[in-house]
């Protein structure tokens, strides 16, 4: 049995193999204050026909459904199963098993479900798009990204502002999805699935990353930015700002509010925006989608929710064209009752209601 990281996104450190237990840790890299984030995703070769046990010696480290498998980095299941284990000083931390089936000789797992860039130009053959080159990134990579429409407005959407955040970026692809087979007249959508790319390619978990993280580089006092990617969509839409601007996110580990879908406030004078966009999103849900109840919002000023942060959805609504303007908090992995879990269908009929829900505000805007 082999495990390593070596493909996009790869993220582990192996720290023991004792037959069929492996114990794993994340790799933090580049954070700041010491913070105990949670990504994670491996491959292993060379395990069929065995179950193995895989613990991590730190807790959140596994969500309510164990882990997401997947052979091709495309379609991905939950192991299900969370488990415990004891470490030998008696503190319980968290593990998940597997079975491999007698052809697996190669399989990927992940805290959450990962949405790769392969899988956005995928997205974008089938929908006969180019994937057009945004910028270079600090690292030289080409990032990606896609356009819609030639409409004189601009509609922009973006994900992974923090590179492990992929629920995000699923949400994205429906909403995406829905805006070519269903055009919005008069607008042109702009795409950006992977801000943070050089992060989304090397597997970090991106948040809270030195200096500053992605989502902290839109100063709206005319300082340069630190990331291209974020320099590159500042240039792409200060000629035209978005009317809609709509930046999809995944929260915390789990428990709380992190289990729950949440709109956090940008600017306090925007709060009544906000309300009557969340109202109109709230009765779009349909029940195949994950719920969301505007009660959920984070109002502007609360706890870190601050409007002095230099996010892209505040540099974007602070633009007098922009009439809407939000990051949409989309958890990992749904409510440890099961009653409501995250997976790409929910992911996806979510999506079609957010969307739903833009084009009705946008009809009386
Ligand atoms: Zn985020």
């Amino acid at each position: 049995m082999t495990i390593d990281k070596n493909f996009v996104s790869g993220n582990i450190e192996v720290l023991d193999i004792q037959g069929d237990t492996v114990t794993l840790a994340n790799e933090l890299r580049d954070i700041w204050e010491e913070r105990d984030w949670f990504y994670w995703a491996f491959r292993v070769t060379g395990a069929a026909g065995r179950t193995v046990t895989f613990q991590f010696p730190h807790v959140n480290r596994v969500g309510y459904w164990g882990a997401a498998v997947s052979t091709d980095l495309y379609s991905w299941e939950w192991t299900g199963g969370r488990r415990a284990w004891t470490a030998e000083d008696g503190t319980v931390y968290e593990a998940f098993s597997y079975t491999f089936g007698p052809e697996e000789n190669e399989v990927y797992f992940c805290y959450n479900m990962l949405y790769t860039p392969a899988r956005f130009e995928s997205f974008c053959s089938q929908h006969g798009l180019k994937v057009e080159e945004l910028c270079l990134s600090n690292k030289g990579r080409s990032v990606p990204y896609a356009r819609f429409g030639s409409g004189e407005k601009k509609i922009l959407l973006t994900s992974r502002h923090h590179a492990c955040e992929s629920t995000g970026t699923y949400v994205m692809e429906s909403v995406f999805q829905s805006l070519i087979e269903n055009p919005m007249e008069g607008y042109e959508v702009i795409c950006v699935p992977f801000v943070d790319y050089d992060g989304v390619v090397d597997g970090d978990q991106g948040k809270h990353r030195l200096p500053h993280d992605h989502n902290r580089d839109y100063p709206i006092d005319g300082t340069p930015s630190i990331y291209n990617t974020c320099a590159a969509i500042r240039k792409l839409t200060d000629a035209t700002p978005p009317v809609i601007a709509l930046d999809l996110h995944s929260p915390k580990h789990h428990g709380g509010i992190n289990d729950k879908v949440h709109i956090p406030y940008n600017l306090e004078e925007e709060t009544e925006r906000y309300n009557r966009f969340s109202a109109i999103f709230a009765g779009k849900i349909t029940p195949d989608a994950i719920p969301y109840d505007p009660a959920d919002n984070i109002p502007a000023n609360t706890g870190w929710n601050k409007s002095t942060n230099a996010t892209c959805a505040r540099y974007m609504s602070v633009k007098p064209e922009n009439e809407l303007s939000f990051v949409v908090e989309t958890p990992y992995f749904g409510t440890p009752d099961g009653s409501v879990v995250i997976d790409r269908n929910t992911m996806f009929a979510f999506g079609q209601c957010l969307v739903a829900a833009v084009r009705e505000y946008e009809k009386d805007m």
